[in-house]
């Protein structure tokens, strides 16, 4: 860490952070935000999925941000992979690897952070031994941009969707042979699940940004190109981190979240927060 401005964003560790066995975990996730991790740490969106998918006995989830550029310096000049927080695993040890898209701005961080931990940028060059890179959040809404390295995106709220994705890919077995096809086309079975390789776009191909130069590595498997968001019925009764991680150093939002309501009920037809909600 010589050098490094923030070693806290690094070093792991705080109060509330999983502990879990690497080797007894049968399905590993990587919850990736492309955005540093004071950024990161602030958004409760992460604190969700990190909880719900924590909660599982035999899932282990651990998080990866962005690193400042001192630290990218310093990963790309010693050849090392960019790793999880809690286990210091890099990126492609991962089964699958989940993007939370908040902002454009973050796709360079999300190609970034594949390049720096080893992973094939694009989804064509990705094989049964490589991760599933999925990606959710409100730029899933508009998913075409990132279809060329993106598997699988969420539509929606992901708290139930997360978990009968990790079910798909703990059942099927991952890095086996064919499984990277097996695990896609089951995905895309999943409501609110868009599976860019194996679903019919308007235009007769695969997503608009594939038809024009990459097409499918996979055999189609047609399905209606409407995608409905998935809703969390009954926010009363959803899960909710009461226990969240307590950075050590200051974040942008330094302060625990309450979330007392989603989206908003003025319904301005320019904003996207009464839309996706
Ligand atoms: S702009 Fe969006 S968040 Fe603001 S009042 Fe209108 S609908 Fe609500």
């Amino acid at each position: 860490m010589d050098g490094v401005l923030k070693p806290g964003r690094y070093i792991n560790g705080e109060w509330n952070a999983a502990r879990k066995e690497w080797d007894y975990a049968l399905l590993k996730v990587a919850l990736c935000f492309p955005d540093i991790y004071e950024i990161g740490m602030s958004h409760l969106g992460m604190k969700i999925i990190y909880g719900i998918l924590n909660n599982e006995k035999d899932v282990l989830c651990e998080r990866v941000f962005t690193p400042w550029n001192d630290m990218e310096q310093k990963l790309r000049a010693m050849g090392e992979p960019l790793v999880s927080l809690e286990n210091r695993k890099p990126l492609r040890e991962f089964d699958i690897i989940g993007f939370s898209l908040q902002y454009e701005m973050g796709y360079v961080d999300v190609l970034n952070m594949l390049d720096l931990g080893n992973v094939p940028l694009r989804s064509e060059d990705r094989g049964d031994s490589d991760p599933i890179v999925i990606a959710g959040g409100p730029c899933a809404f508009n998913p075409e941009p990132m279809v060329d390295f993106i598997d699988a995106f969420v539509i929606g709220e992901a708290e139930e969707a997360i978990l009968e994705m990790a079910n798909v890919v703990k059942g099927l077995g991952c890095r086996v042979k064919n499984s990277r096809q097996n695990i896609l086309q089951e995905l895309s079975k999943i409501e609110g699940i868009y599976v860019p390789a194996f679903t019919l776009s308007a235009y007769g191909e695969t997503s608009p940004a594939t038809s024009g130069g990459h097409p499918s590595p996979f055999t189609l498997h047609p399905k209606p190109f409407t995608i409905n968001k998935r809703i969390i019925k009954d926010l009363n009764n959803a899960y909710f981190p009461t226990s969240p991680v307590v950075p050590y150093i200051q974040i942008v939002h330094d302060r625990i979240t309450i979330e007392i309501m989603r989206g908003c009920p003025h319904q301005c037809r320019f904003c996207q927060a009464c839309r996706i909600f």
